[in-house]
């Protein structure tokens, strides 16, 4: 897997699926169809040197080409998310082809269970975007490697990354509470929702954004809501992205006006190799998403692991202290803390493999 920057690379999935498999040295690029039912699904596995892989199954209306990405891409960040946080697992994620707002007949759930048992437990999965928790009792008919563990994991998540704005804060700012500390949250979902009541408990001074109304509507009495392309120029302490990946682009890194970005959406940088390094050069201090997010791998993993979820939560109580490393090597070395993030992972692997 050793490149010579790890961050993750765009593949040419049109040009040739091999090399698109190799370029960020994916072990498998499985695909699977069902004719009679019509199913249609990818899955990529990158690394299993921890242990089996891992990842969640969406259901998604995009193009075949699209799946392939979203695939290779999830699945590359779930090998560091896991050996980061010290979970004996690898990465994985499943796509399945189709509109998920259409109803899914028993067949198509079923091919779906068959098709994750025909890998024997190499591929652990739960439902994600576009499946529902119905549809996962159904696939379950056929399959015990599909798990969901009680409670939402967007709660432990954002436990996570509240102990990570902490350690962030008290790192750049040298602050040891959150009282008046400014925080915009992006996307008040499972995670976002979450983490703004946590903040309101600190004291912080919070604004946010989401694309749903009635999301800010119930926030606006207790914090600031300011409009979606806003978001990224309000001046603040902490710019937390809890919504959708790759906000993080060419356009919305001018506009920024925060000191810190931490926050739970997955692959925030759309470029990770040249934005992370654009965001150490503005001195805007970028906690690594795939360590800050690290609680909902932890959530969903306790069903597999046959433990209690508060196992989970005691897992993010680890999430301040390898930020606080990946801080320190990043001054020490000049290197983006993501770049770090990915070192520090990338070691972890190596030395199981010895
Ligand atoms: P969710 O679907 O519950 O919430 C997402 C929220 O973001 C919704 O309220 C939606 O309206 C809003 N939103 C969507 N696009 C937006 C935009 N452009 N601007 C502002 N708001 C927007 O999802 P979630 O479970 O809270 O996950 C949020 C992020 O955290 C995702 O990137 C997810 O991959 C990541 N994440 C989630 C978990 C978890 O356990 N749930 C774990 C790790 C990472």
């Amino acid at each position: 897997m050793k490149k010579k920057n790890l961050c993750y690379i765009e593949p040419k999935i049109k040009a040739n699926l091999f090399e698109a498999q190799q370029a960020n040295g994916h072990e498998k690029l499985i695909f699977g169809v069902d004719k009679k039912s019509g199913l249609k699904i990818v899955l990529a596995i990158h690394n299993t040197t921890l242990g089996p892989s891992t990842g969640g199954t969406r259901m998604a209306f995009v193009s075949e080409e699209t799946a392939v990405e979203e695939a290779l891409r999830l699945s590359y960040a779930m090998t560091f998310k896991c050996a980061i946080i010290d979970e004996p697992f690898g990465g994985s994620k499943a796509v399945v082809v189709g509109d998920p707002s259409k109803p899914k007949s028993k067949e198509f759930l079923h091919a779906l269970g068959d098709f994750i048992e025909s890998l024997s437990g190499t591929f652990l999965t739960g439902v994600d975007m576009g499946l529902s928790l119905d549809d996962a009792k159904i696939i379950r008919e056929r399959t015990k490697y599909i798990f969901n563990s009680k409670g939402c994991s967007g709660v432990t998540t954002a436990h996570g990354v509240l102990k990570g704005i902490k350690e962030t804060v008290r790192y750049k700012l040298g602050k040891d509470n959150l009282k008046s500390i400014s925080i915009a949250v992006q996307g008040l979902g499972n995670v976002g929702g979450t983490l703004v009541d946590l903040l309101l408990m600190e004291k912080a001074k919070i604004f946010v954004s989401d694309i749903d109304p009635r999301k800010t509507k119930k926030y606006s009495k207790v914090a600031t809501v300011v409009s979606n392309d806003k978001i990224y120029s309000t001046e603040c302490d902490v710019f937390a992205p809890c919504a959708v990946g790759e906000i993080i682009n060419n356009k919305t890194i001018k506009e920024l006006r925060c000191k810190i970005i931490a926050g739970g959406a997955n692959n925030q940088l759309k470029d990770e190799t040249k934005h992370a390094e654009k965001l150490h050069k503005m001195g805007i201090l970028h906690a690594p998403d795939f360590v800050i997010n690290a609680g909902g791998v932890c959530h969903g993993m306790c069903e597999v692991k046959g433990v209690e979820i508060s196992h989970a939560m005691e897992k993010t109580n680890l999430i301040p202290g390898i930020l606080k490393e990946i801080y320190k090597r990043s001054k020490k070395t000049g290197i983006p803390p993501l770049h770090v993030a990915y070192e520090i992972a990338y070691e972890k692997i190596q030395t199981k493999k010895k």
